[in-house]
C-alpha cells in the first residue's frame, strides 16, 4: 500500500511532514483499524487529531480500499461542516492522517447524556446536517454511514462530519453523475450501520444520494425521541422493520418534525423529500420544521445550547400543577432518612419482616428499605418503569418490576443533585469520572 507524503487540500505546494513534526499527546479515540491521537504541530503550536493506521493490520483485514476511499474523499472536500484533512504521510509501519481536531467529541455522547434534544437543538443540528449533505452531494459524494457517532463537534459546537470509509464518489471527472447507482464490485456488500441503513441498500444493495436522506430522517427521529426509529434485538429484526417501514412515533413528538420524518422515511428513494425527483435540497430546506433557520449563515450562528426534549404529553401534562409537594429534593431525602432512625432491635425485626414479605428484598443486599415506589426512568420520549428502593446506606436501587431483574443503582455521592422540572418530572444529576449524567424520571 502506498500513500504519498503530501500537503492537505488547498495548499499551494506540498509540505513533507513526518511524525517528528508533531508531539503526540493522549489517545482521543479508537476505531477498528486506527488510533486517533491529540497532537501538537511543533512549528505552529496547532492542535490536530492524528489518525494513525497500522499498515499490517489494514492489509491483514483487507481494508486497503476502505482507507484509500477515506483519504480520497477527505482530500476532495472542503467545507466547515466536515472534518478537514491537513496532511497525510507515512513511515515504514504506519499511515498518518492529520485532521482538524473536533474538540467537543461526538454528538452521540451528548445525546446519551441528555437522552434527547429539544426542538430548537434538533432543528438547528438537522439543518446543519442538511447543509452539509447539500454540499457533499454537490461534489459528487454519498456518505452512506451517516449517524450521530460520525458527527463530531468543534469548539463552537458546530458539526464536523467524519468517517468516509463507506462513502461513494458517484460523479466522474466530467461530473455527469453516471456512477451514482453503479456499485461495481461492492454491490453485495452491506455498507453502513443497521439502524440507519436505507431499505434500498437492504433490498437492491444500491445506495444513492437519497440513502443519506433516509439516515437524516432516522437522526431527526432520534434527536427528539432519544431512540432510533427502527430498533430490535439483532440486525435481522431491525432490517425487517426497515423494509416494512415499521416504526412508531412516541407520544409528544413534535408534529412538524413528525411530518418531516415521514417525508424522509419513505421506502422509494425518489419519493423522499430532498431527492432530485422531489425538488432537491431547496424543497427540503423549505419544510416548515426549518422555519427560522438562516440557511446562508448557519455556519456562523451560535448553535442553541443542548437541552433535552420534555414536551407536554398525555402522561405528562405540564399544565397539571398541584398543591401536593412532589420531588426527591435534598430536603425531602433528609426528611425520609431521619424519619427512619430506629433502634437496632426495631431494625432487626423490620428486616426479618421485609425478607418474608417484600419480593424486592433480595435486591437490597441486606439493607432495610426505607421507601419504595414506581418511577419511570426516561430515555428521551421513551420511559421504562422501574421499582426504586431507597434503603439504608444510603442506596437507591432500581429493578425491572416485570422481569424482576436488578437494573442498577443511582450512585450516591456528595454531587448527587435532583432538579424538579414540573409536577411529574424531575432530573437526577450524578457525577462519574468528572462527567455529569442527567437522568430524567417521572413519578408513577
Ligand atoms: P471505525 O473505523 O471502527 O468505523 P471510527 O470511524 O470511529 O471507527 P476513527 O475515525 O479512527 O474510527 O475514530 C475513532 C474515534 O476517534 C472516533 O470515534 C472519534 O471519537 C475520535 N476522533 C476521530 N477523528 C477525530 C477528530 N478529528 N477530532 C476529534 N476526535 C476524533
Amino acid at each position: 500500500m502506498s500513500t504519498s507524503s503530501e500537503s492537505g487540500p488547498g495548499s499551494a505546494r506540498p509540505i513533507k511532514k513526518t511524525p517528528n513534526d508533531f508531539v503526540f499527546g493522549k489517545v482521543i479515540g479508537e476505531g477498528s483499524f486506527s488510533t486517533v491521537y491529540l497532537a501538537k504541530e511543533i512549528s505552529s503550536g496547532t492542535e490536530f487529531a492524528i489518525k494513525v493506521l497500522e499498515k499490517k493490520h489494514i492489509m491483514r483485514e483487507r481494508k486497503t480500499q476502505y482507507v484509500m476511499r477515506e483519504k480520497e474523499v477527505l482530500m476532495k472536500i472542503s467545507h466547515p461542516f466536515f472534518i478537514r484533512l491537513y496532511y497525510t504521510f507515512q513511515d515504514a509501519d504506519r499511515l498518518y492522517f492529520v485532521l482538524g481536531y473536533a474538540r467537543r467529541g461526538e454528538l452521540l455522547d451528548y445525546l446519551h447524556k441528555l437522552s434527547s434534544f429539544d426542538e430548537d437543538c434538533s432543528r438547528h443540528y438537522t439543518a446543519e446536517i442538511v447543509k452539509a449533505l447539500e454540499y457533499l452531494h454537490g461534489v459528487g459524494i454519498i456518505h452512506r454511514d451517516l449517524k450521530p457517532e460520525n458527527i463530531l463537534l468543534n469548539d463552537e459546537m458546530h458539526i464536523q462530519i467524519t468517517d468516509f470509509g463507506s462513502s461513494k464518489i458517484f460523479k466522474n471527472e466530467e461530473g455527469d453523475g453516471s456512477g451514482e447507482n453503479n456499485e461495481g464490485s461492492r454491490r453485495n456488500s452491506f455498507v453502513g450501520t443497521a439502524q440507519y441503513v436505507s431499505p434500498e441498500v437492504l433490498t437492491s444493495k444500491s445506495a444513492s444520494k437519497s440513502s443519506d436522506l433516509w439516515a437524516l430522517g432516522c437522526i431527526l427521529f432520534q434527536f427528539l425521541s432519544g431512540e432510533c426509529p427502527f430498533r430490535g434485538g439483532h440486525e435481522y429484526q431491525i432490517f425487517q422493520k426497515i423494509t416494512k417501514l415499521e416504526y412508531e412515533f412516541p407520544d409528544g413528538f413534535c408534529p412538524l418534525a413528525r411530518d418531516l420524518v415521514e417525508k424522509l422515511l419513505v421506502l422509494e428513494p425518489d419519493k423522499r423529500l430532498g431527492s432530485d425527483e422531489m425538488g432537491g435540497f431547496e424543497k427540503l430546506k423549505g419544510h416548515e420544521f426549518f422555519t427560522g433557520i438562516d440557511w446562508d449563515h448557519i455556519e456562523e450562528v451560535q448553535p442553541p445550547a443542548l437541552v433535552p426534549y420534555l414536551p407536554a404529553t398525555t402522561s405528562n401534562p405540564e399544565h397539571c400543577w398541584s398543591t401536593m409537594k412532589p420531588g426527591l429534593t435534598d430536603k425531602r431525602i433528609g426528611e425520609i432518612l431521619t424519619s427512619h432512625l430506629i433502634t437496632e432491635q426495631e431494625r432487626k425485626e423490620r428486616l426479618e419482616e421485609q425478607a418474608k414479605t417484600n419480593e424486592y428484598h433480595r435486591f437490597t443486599e441486606g439493607n432495610l428499605i426505607l421507601k419504595q415506589g414506581f418511577i419511570d426512568k426516561r430515555k428521551g420520549l421513551f420511559a421504562r418503569r422501574r421499582m426504586f428502593l431507597l434503603t439504608e446506606g444510603p442506596h437507591l436501587y432500581y429493578v425491572d418490576p416485570v422481569s424482576k431483574v436488578y437494573k442498577g443503582q443511582i450512585p450516591w455521592s456528595k454531587e448527587l443533585r435532583t432538579e424538579q422540572k414540573n409536577f411529574k418530572i424531575f432530573f437526577v444529576h450524578t457525577v462519574s469520572n468528572n462527567d455529569i449524567f442527567s437522568i430524567i424520571y417521572r413519578y408513577h
